[in-house]
């Protein structure tokens, strides 16, 4: 099995030839290593290897692990529920998961009554998924639209969990689809709404997401090894 710093190389390597196909700056695209289940000494390999951005997608898990992390930066990448928006708002620096109107209020009330906002990212179920949470891609526009009234938030993009594909490229149209729909809103360019990153992209497809345009590629199981 290689280790976590190999694997982090090789990743680089990929983004690298990747970007240069498509004619991107690798600099423009961030690697949020997912440690869902994984312990904290392997977290600390690839936090030493470079990966200082770490993404959970449960509450609880990522503030069991928060005291034992210092120096890195946290994102919420999982569905959040109301009710544990109190939990993270003074520990992540970004929000991948909005994903409903009812959630952007309470980190709108919270984050006002800490007197202070968040960056988020809007969600978009893009492939329609029935298992599978977000804006549908129809309403993005209008979800956004009433977002640009809650000052608690900054929007910094879109987010989408694409569909799981056995060739990674029949994932390419739903990765284009998110990177049009951020396009959209740039032209309608709402104040205060900024549609820098689009993070797409896991361990299966993250090839294809940088060639897309993705900003932040979210991988867990190709850093490090697959999980139980
Ligand atoms: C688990 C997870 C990932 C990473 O998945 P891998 O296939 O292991 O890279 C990315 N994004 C979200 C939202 C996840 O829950």
């Amino acid at each position: 099995m290689s280790s976590i710093a190999e694997n982090i190389g090789e990743i680089r390597d990929q983004i690298g030839k990747a970007a240069a196909r498509v004619n991107r700056d690798p600099a423009d695209i961030g690697i949020v290593a997912v440690t869902k289940t994984v312990p904290v000494d392997r977290i600390e390999q690839a936090v030493a290897a470079g990966l200082n951005v770490l993404g959970e997608n449960r509450v609880q898990e990522l503030t069991g692990k928060y005291p034992f992390l210092p120096g890195v930066e946290w994102h919420l990448i999982g569905h959040l529920q109301s009710n544990k928006v109190k939990y993270i708002l003074d520990k992540v620096s970004l929000i991948h998961s909005l994903d409903s109107l009812s959630l952007a209020e309470e980190i709108n009330r919270r984050t006002l009554s800490l007197g202070r906002a968040i960056d988020v990212l809007v969600q978009v179920n893009v492939a329609d998924e029935q298992t599978k949470s977000g804006v549908r891609p129809e309403d993005t526009v209008g979800f956004i639209d009433f977002l640009k009234g809650l000052p608690g938030l900054k929007v910094k993009g879109l987010m989408t969990i694409g569909p799981y594909c056995e060739n990674p490229e029949d994932i390419r149209p739903v990765f284009r689809k998110l990177r049009l729909l951020a396009e959209e809103v740039k032209t309608i360019d709402f104040p205060g709404i900024d549609m820098k990153h689009l993070s797409m992209g896991m361990s299966n497809d993250y090839i294809i997401a940088v060639e897309e345009g993705a900003t932040l590629i979210r991988l867990g199981s190709i850093v490090f090894g697959l999980r139980q």
